[in-house]
């Protein structure tokens, strides 16, 4: 495949050798771990192996681990399951406006089906507060979901305040964190967060599309999503992945053998952005981002999407928002109430920590060209 310029690992990142090695060598060992003969056993000790791997890099017990299709099955799984795990406490629901899809279009569905749902407003900079939150919890809340890291912006949101002044306050009320953008991507394990479930994806880390996990902490009787054959301990049925689950478990030991990534990928976007201030001075920074890895700039009264194509021909790919919102303005940005002509040219860049200074040297003079050549409807 023809090498591209990519700044859109928030999209998702290139499967890891290391995952392919394991992907392809689990495939050869086809075992249904539910087996009972060697095949099976043998499949079934792998996935065992597989779980604690990926149950350290989350901070869990293994048995608080649960594997699943992909992050958006997590968090449906969380939020579904979790919002009526207490029915007599009520049917109230908070989340925040800047969630990915995965969270905003099930609350929306739960809506539909008689639920209640706050969605806290982000300050201009994409920032919730702990007392935002604090002030929006009712008698009747069952669930608090709050993202790790906002897949637009970067922005890292106060997830361990959040769960701590929301457990002082209510006990009763579960806290779900979707942290597929933060798995691995900050220091620290996640359950240290102090939520009650967490989601993860695999796609994100350099493991193949089609895997992913949710961390169930112990005590908390969530019902399953999917109901079937009884595997993940009756939580989560369908014959294991196996041959995803020992992928993203070596992406999770390639990830995690690399000490220096998040200071590569923080220097390599904050070189990005100072290139990009330097040679398109129409630029402006929406934000910096928090993470390392996500940063939002726009071209004020550009199309981002003809930009988006523009950069496409010359081999940058970069995305105008979330990869998931296709064409409509980014209800991220739309939440930190920036300007028509800001959100009409906003661009989402994402970094590995392998992403090179060359690298940056082309977005910025493919970006440089692209304002050059392009109309805004500004001037
Ligand atoms: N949550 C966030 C914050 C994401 O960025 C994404 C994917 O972009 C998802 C959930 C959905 O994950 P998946 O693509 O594994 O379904």
């Amino acid at each position: 495949m023809e090498k591209l310029v990519y700044f859109d690992y928030a999209a998702t990142a290139p499967v890891r050798p290391e995952a392919v090695r394991a992907l392809t060598d689990a495939l050869e060992r086809f075992g249904n771990p539910s087996s009972r003969y060697e095949y099976g056993r043998q499949a079934a000790l792998r996935v065992k192996e597989d779980r604690e791997t990926v149950a350290r890099a989350v901070g869990c017990a293994p048995g608080e681990l649960f594997f699943t299709s992909c992050g958006t099955e997590g968090d449906n799984w969380a939020i579904r399951r979790g919002a009526e795990l207490n029915p007599r406490k009520g049917k109230h629901i908070v989340t925040t406006a800047v969630e990915h899809a995965a969270v905003l279009e099930t609350c929306k569905d739960l809506e539909r089906r008689g639920y209640e749902v706050t969605y806290l407003k982000p300050d201009r900079t994409g920032r919730i507060t702990v007392e935002q939150l604090t002030a929006a919890l009712r008698p009747d809340t069952v669930l608090v979901s709050m993202m790790l890291v906002n897949n637009e912006t970067g922005v890292v949101l106060p997830v361990e305040p959040c769960a701590r002044a929301v457990k002082a306050a209510d006990p009763a009320v579960l806290f779900h964190c979707d942290a597929v953008q933060g798995f691995l991507k900050l220091p620290g394990p996640l359950a240290r967060l102090g939520a009650d479930l967490v989601t993860i994806s695999g796609h994100k880390i350099g493991a193949p599309k089609g895997i992913g996990a949710l961390y169930v902490k112990k005590g908390v009787r969530l019902r399953p999503l999917l109901t079937g054959g009884g595997q993940e301990e009756g939580l989560r049925s369908g014959t294991e992945a196996t041959a995803q689950i020992a992928a993203l478990a070596a992406a999770v030991r390639a990830v995690q053998g690399d000490a220096g990534r998040l200071e590569r990928t923080a220097a390599v976007k904050e070189y990005t952005l100072s290139k990009l201030k330097e040679a398109v001075p129409r630029l402006e920074v929406i934000s910096e981002g928090d993470a390392p890895h996500i940063c939002a700039v726009t071209l004020p009264g550009y199309k981002s999407e003809v930009v988006v194509r523009v950069l496409g021909d010359r081999g940058v790919c970069v995305s105008s928002g979330s990869a998931c919102h296709r064409g409509r303005p980014s209800h991220v940005f739309a939440a930190m109430g920036l300007p028509k002509p800001w959100l009409d040219g906003a661009l989402r860049l994402s970094f590995s920590p392998e992403s090179t200074r060359e690298e940056a040297s082309a977005l910025a003079s493919a970006l440089r060209d692209a304002a050059d050549s392009l109309f805004t409807t500004l001037s």
